[in-house]
């Protein structure tokens, strides 16, 4: 247990946000910190060296995509996902819970409600032949790959992320949506807590076995939809848990959120949980979203928005998201953003960028991959400054003034 740990360094009065320092057996993360996601072992078109300059302390991959292919025994194999993908750092996996659900309905994880949105339970996108199936013991889902069946159970999810290696794993959990109706989510928050001791009875089974390897710690996933007392009870339950002397090390704050209401449910669930574990806001990385779950206490965050992106040519500057194939790029003879400190700012301009995602090069994605990754990075990095300094709010302020200044001007119009 010792390979792992927490401390927070500093706290926000008046709300649950913190800075603290994750500690685990390939190194330590300073939190808050952006996590960025290599889904199938790799962050598309960046090489992990790469990774490491532009400030990334941890990489997250999906158990979902990786037992797919390559398959787990494959990494296990190659001694961890970390090792298998040249990454010396510390890793995280996700449970596959979250990618295996969403082939059973069209959801997204921020969705932006409105009162005419309706409740089912059977919600699936138009167009979309359902993929999935849950019941009380696991979820039965065919493979986007080749449309074979296949089953995950908590104790398959675990056994899978425990031949994955990463240094933080996440519990087997239902995610369901905001379309849900209340019925289904108390039914579904109930089969999550039972899933949770599933979880840790075999993780315990599981580090006693593979004793030799490094230490992995095991979050619990928080759900409970836009529900209070829902959120309080999983937060509750799940902190409370104890199988044999095993407990989470740490929660993941998952399921769909509605972005109205983020901080409140956030809130909402980091209220109940202990001080001393560290919190994962599962798939969030817009900025606005990002000062709001580090203002309530959430201590890492993954999203694959900054890379997705940056490969459509769409990335990040201080006034705001802007496009590189736009035409007024095209003699921009001047680094994306002024002072970023990245790679690509500090050797390229945005007339290259222009250039080369209009004639379809590779090296677009790369570079505009290396830039987006380091501004939500460093964003977060500065967050955790100014947090520790005692004047996050006016930072929060002022970045987001400047970030949205363009929408709100378009709104206003
Ligand atoms: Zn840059």
């Amino acid at each position: 247990m010792s390979e792992f740990g927490f401390k927070v360094q500093a706290e926000l009065t008046n709300s649950q946000g913190r800075a603290g320092v994750i500690h685990t057996p390939h190194g330590e993360i300073q939190t808050p910190a952006f996590i960025p996601v290599g889904t199938k072992a790799t962050v598309k078109s960046v090489l992990p060296e790469a990774m490491k300059e532009l400030g990334a302390q941890a990489l997250l991959a999906n158990a979902y995509h990786l037992y797919l292919q390559p398959g787990p025994e494959i990494v296990d194999e190659a001694g961890g996902v970390g090792k298998f993908m040249n990454w010396p750092g510390p890793t995280y996996t996700d449970s596959g819970g979250f990618q295996v659900l969403s082939l059973g309905v069209g959801f997204k994880k921020v969705i932006a409600m409105d009162e005419q949105t309706f409740r089912s339970d059977e919600v699936i996108a138009d167009h979309k032949e359902r993929l999935a199936h849950v019941d009380d013991d696991g979820v039965t889902f065919k493979s986007h790959l080749d449309g074979s069946m296949h089953r995950f159970t908590p104790e398959i999810s675990m056994q899978v992320q425990h031949q994955l290696g990463a240094d933080i794993i996440f519990a087997f959990d239902e995610c369901t949506t905001l379309h849900n109706t209340r019925k289904y989510q108390v039914k579904s928050l109930e089969r999550t807590r039972l899933w949770a001791k599933r979880c840790l009875v075999e993780h315990g089974r599981l580090t006693r076995e593979r004793s030799a390897k490094p230490y992995q710690a095991l979050w619990g996933v928080l759900q409970g939809a836009q529900y209070e007392d829902l959120r309080r009870k999983g937060a509750k339950d799940l902190s409370e848990l104890n199988e044999d002397g095993i407990s989470f090390d740490g929660f993941g704050l998952g399921g769909a959120l509605d972005k109205e209401n983020l901080g409140t449910i956030v809130s909402w669930m980091t209220e109940e949980l202990p001080r001393e574990k560290p919190r994962h806001l599962l798939g969030i990385g817009e900025p606005d979203d990002l000062f709001v779950g580090v203002e309530n206490g959430a201590d890492t965050f993954d999203c694959v928005a900054p890379s997705r992106q940056a490969r459509t040519s769409a990335v990040f500057t201080k006034t705001g998201r802007v496009n590189l194939t736009n035409a007024k790029f095209n003699r921009a003879f001047v680094p994306i953003q002024e002072d970023c400190d990245c790679y690509t700012c500090t050797n390229y301009t945005a007339a290259y960028l222009n250039h080369l995602f209009r004639s379809k090069e590779m090296l677009a994605s790369t570079l505009a991959t290396i830039h987006n990754e380091r501004f939500i990075v460093r964003l977060v990095d500065q967050m955790r400054q100014r947090l520790i300094a005692g004047d996050f709010h006016e930072f929060k302020k002022e970045f987001l003034g400047s970030f949205y200044s363009s929408n709100l001007k378009r709104s206003l119009a």
